[in-house]
């Protein structure tokens, strides 16, 4: 029997909802394999325990977080927490400490989902966006001058280490390597930004010649962006910064049916921390409470979850679950074009989990 311990942070708005379908899908698969189980932490860290406490999480929250396999997170953030907050004193401190320095989010176009992009509508669309995750433009480096004069100057700084970009790169080409796939792209804009651009050029190159067999490009990020539109049938891999990474992801989410279906895995390689599994999407505020949020980007999370765990069969499974019932087409929540619940919606996937083990 393997038991692993998952801290789940279920979060605020959507985020409980979902979580909770996420919880039954852990039980479904504990059931069907036998040897599995899940110990379950969960934490109130959220945006109601930042305003009773001034603080997002405990002060030893990252110390407690260390302590399991994996972590599971919801959404964070509420009206009346600015997200710089709810980011910067939750999400971003677990991705730092744990050396989470992939985003891996997969953009792919599910069966029984059309693409909202006409011409492109049953498109082979299966590809995954590796995002750099700890440093880049979001640097904590920089500041302002002459506030509130007409002098006002911000400055926020880049930050592009050889370490941390060549171990983005590098994970990038062994995942495509891995996992059967031969086009790697990179998001460039080294004709507009001119040092830290050319550097990730660089590396990239370094890094390309020894995977000769590989189709490599470096694509401008404005040109990328249309690419996203034009020809995503076309895309294996694609290995971006942390800014370009994540406009990237969400137009990635957008051409693939929607942020209700798009999961993310915030993952250290090496396996010396835990990794963190969460939905692209946020708190939702507008849908929150009606029970109507789509569990699916929440459920997938969990089956990378079960990928990075070794447990591939069971990340299969649970996947190819949620297609058969997107395929079958007559539970689906609201923005999916269906009436379901969140629970509906749920139930359903699981069910047929089960019954098809
Ligand atoms: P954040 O700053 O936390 O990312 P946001 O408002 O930018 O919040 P989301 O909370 O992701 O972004 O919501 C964007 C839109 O997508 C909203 O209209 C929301 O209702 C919708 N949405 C997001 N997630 C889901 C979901 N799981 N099911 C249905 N609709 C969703
Ligand atoms: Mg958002």
């Amino acid at each position: 029997m393997k038991l692993y311990s998952v801290g789940v942070i279920p979060g605020d708005g959507i985020g409980p909802e979902v979580m909770e379908e996420g919880l039954k899908a852990l039980k479904a698969l504990e059931k069907i394999h036998g040897g599995v189980s899940f110990d379950i932490h969960s934490y109130n860290w959220n945006c109601d325990y930042y305003k009773k406490n001034g603080r997002m999480m405990p002060e030893n929250g990252l110390d407690i977080l260390a302590e399991h396999d994996v972590i599971l997170l919801g959404a964070i953030g509420a009206p009346g927490v600015p997200d710089h907050i709810s980011v910067w004193e939750l999400i971003l401190p677990i991705r730092r400490r744990f050396q989470q320095y992939v985003n891996m989010r997969p953009a792919k176009l599910l069966r029984g989902m059309v693409s909202p992009l006409r011409y492109k509508e049953h498109a082979d669309l299966d590809f995954v966006i590796v995002r750099e995750n700890t440093e880049g433009e979001y640097s904590d480096m920089g500041g302002r001058l002459h506030r509130g004069t007409p002098y006002e100057i911000a400055v926020q700084n880049n930050v592009f280490t050889r370490f941390g970009t060549e171990r983005i790169i590098r994970y990038a080409f062994s995942l495509a390597e891995e996992s059967g796939k031969s086009r790697i792209i990179g998001a460039t804009k080294s004709n507009g930004i001119n040092h830290s651009m050319p550097f990730w050029d660089e590396i990239f190159k370094e890094i390309g010649q020894r995977y000769p067999h590989m189709e490599t490009n470096l694509y401008h990020i404005d040109a990328l962006a249309a690419y996203f539109i034009s020809k995503p049938e076309t895309f294996d891999v694609v290995v971006a910064s942390n800014l370009f990474g994540d406009i990237l992801t969400d137009l990635g989410a957008a051409i693939v049916g929607g942020l209700g279906l798009a999961p993310s895995g915030n993952i250290n390689p090496e396996k010396e921390y835990p990794s963190m599994f969460e939905p692209i999407h946020g708190s939702a505020p507008d849908i929150a409470g009606k029970g109507i949020a789509n569990p699916i980007a929440q459920i997938w999370s969990i089956s990378m979850m079960m990928d990075h765990l070794g447990h591939r069969d069971l990340g299969h499974l649970l996947l190819e679950t949620i297609e058969d019932v997107l395929e079958e087409g007559s539970v689906r929540t609201p923005d999916i074009g269906g009436r379901a619940t969140t629970s509906q919606l749920g139930d359903a996937i699981i069910n047929k989990m089960i019954g098809k083990a």
